[in-house]
């Protein structure tokens, strides 16, 4: 028998005021840019479906980007969680990894409040948004290489519809390379660290952060303060530009 690769969780262990509603997405489904019916990757569709039927209150589909369609400062990362983006339908929604994050967010002016609950909260994202390299819950948090380079084409219509010079934020280097591809470099010609700064041939800068995951923050490889000097430096950088 196939051993299931996501343990079970059951709903009444999920935190009271996270709701696991079929969002609308604020960025429409036009199969350019984001489809939610997508099923280009066979192993992800049939994880999705295998969520769907032990969890049919979730989400379960491919996560939309999340934010201002016009942002200048864009957050790249891996992949939804199954108990959070996938659940609620938001990236960085639900679980552990959004706790950091959003509230870093509106720390520096980019977020209309300090967390994120629900894709319907009425939160908003101010010249910034979230997507993410893997529209779709990998197993084990673990895209294979094929599907990162499948899915890249919906991350490269997206960047190619923000302002040019915008900055992004890569969150680990899953995130890092796929921001690369997007933009048709070759990931080899700029190395991932945190904080490191890339400038990109087309004027935009590329930041690299760990991931907030809650290994690299309970582990402190990521601190609160690292994360922060992040979205300082993307405000100081978007502040020059006006
Ligand atoms: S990961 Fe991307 S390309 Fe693959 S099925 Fe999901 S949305 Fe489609």
């Amino acid at each position: 028998m196939q051993k299931k690769s996501t343990p079970r969780r059951t709903l009444a262990q999920r935190p009271e005021e996270i709701r696991t509603e079929r969002p609308r997405p604020d960025w429409p489904s036009d199969g350019l840019i984001f489809n939610r019916d997508c099923t280009e990757c066979p192993r992800l569709a049939a994880f999705l479906a295998q969520g769907r039927a032990e969890y049919p209150r979730y989400y379960c589909l491919p996560v939309p980007p999340f934010g201002d369609p016009n942002a200048r400062v864009v957050i790249v990362g891996l992949a939804p969680g199954f108990h959070g983006a996938n659940a609620t339908g938001r990236p960085f929604t639900g679980d552990h990894a959004g706790l950091l994050l959003y509230r870093t967010l509106h720390r520096f002016g980019f977020a209309s409040r300090p967390e994120s609950l629900a894709a319907d909260d009425g939160l908003r994202l101010i010249d910034l948004r979230i997507t993410n390299g893997v529209k779709c819950v990998p197993p084990e948090n673990k895209p294979l290489p094929a599907e990162i380079r499948q899915c890249n084409h919906y991350l490269a219509a997206e960047l190619a519809a923000l302002p040019a010079r915008s900055v992004l934020v890569a969150l680990g280097s899953v995130g890092h390379n796929a921001a690369l591809q997007a933009l048709g470099i070759k990931a080899t010609k700029y190395k991932f660290a945190h904080a490191a700064e890339h400038q990109l041939p087309d004027g935009r800068t590329l930041i690299d952060s760990y991931h907030c995951s809650r290994y690299n923050t309970q582990t402190r490889r990521l601190t609160d303060e690292m994360f922060e000097a992040i979205f300082a430096r993307a405000a100081e950088l978007i502040r020059r530009e006006r």
